[in-house]
């Protein structure tokens, strides 16, 4: 493995299809190196309920499943990763989607001095719709939960504050379809990308096994670089 410079911040971006578990691992990460989720969906969505120009703009493409503008993203991840909790590193969940993004992301990364590892969540298409068919996610805390795979104790309960579960409206049945074709068009390419341009790049299978014995693997993946940088150290 390549080594990494201590105090450059690390970049850890997890990358896989709609559904392969992105979410739940970032925040497994945050929890074990408490550096932040940067979810391009999650930072798109607040802008949509909060109404504002750039939620309004992006509304109808993000019902329909679609990808936003590979600009509007750039930007967003731009200015977040300049942001003081950022010094150590970040996860990047849902970046880049598309060769311009993953163009660019390279760019971004280089201008703050942060390495990347990429974690490739590897999952079967067809355990991907019978995942995403039964998610559903607290509207109050994040959490997302799934009938087979993470079910909550109380069902369509969030064990963490009680709200009641919702179905997130992409997740809807003719929205997931177009999210996976997207995906097959325009991410999963990149896998040759990161292939050909990053020194690390890990791959686990995410398909058979429960969310935290998934974290594992990953833990194992990361472990000599991340006491290398001495980021369990605080
Ligand atoms: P998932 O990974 O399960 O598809 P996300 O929350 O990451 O869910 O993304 C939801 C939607 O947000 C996408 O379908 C797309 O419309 C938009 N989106 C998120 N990240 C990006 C990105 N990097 N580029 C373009 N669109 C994005």
């Amino acid at each position: 493995m390549a080594g990494v410079a201590t105090g450059t911040p690390l970049a850890v971006i997890l990358f896989g299809s709609p559904g392969s578990g992105k979410g739940t691992q970032a925040k497994f990460i945050v929890e074990w190196l408490g550096i932040p989720q940067i979810s391009t969906g999650d930072m798109l969505r607040e802008h949509i309920r909060q109404g504002d120009e750039i939620g309004k703009s992006i509304e109808s493409r993000m019902r329909a499943g679609s990808l936003v503008a590979d600009d509007l993203v750039n930007k967003l991840v731009y200015e977040r990763i300049r942001k003081p909790d950022c010094a150590r590193g970040f996860i990047l969940d849902g970046y880049p989607r598309t060769p311009e993004q993953a163009e660019e992301m390279m760019r971004l990364l280089a201008s703050v001095g942060a390495e990347e590892v990429v974690i490739h969540l590897v999952v079967d298409y067809n355990v991907i719709i019978s995942r995403m068919a039964g998610r559903r996610v607290c509207p109050q805390c994040g959490t997302l939960y799934n009938a087979v795979s993470r079910p909550p104790k109380i069902e369509g309960i969030c064990d963490l504050d009680g709200t009641v579960l919702v179905v997130r409206e992409d997740d809807r049945e003719d929205v997931v379809r177009e999210r996976l074709d997207q995906y097959e068009a325009r991410t999963r390419p990149l896998i040759e990308f990161f292939r050909a341009r990053s020194p690390r790049l890990f791959e686990v299978d995410a398909s058979k096994d429960r969310p935290e014995v998934v974290f594992q693997h990953i833990q194992s993946m990361l472990n000599g670089l991340v006491v290398e940088k001495g980021m369990l150290a605080q």
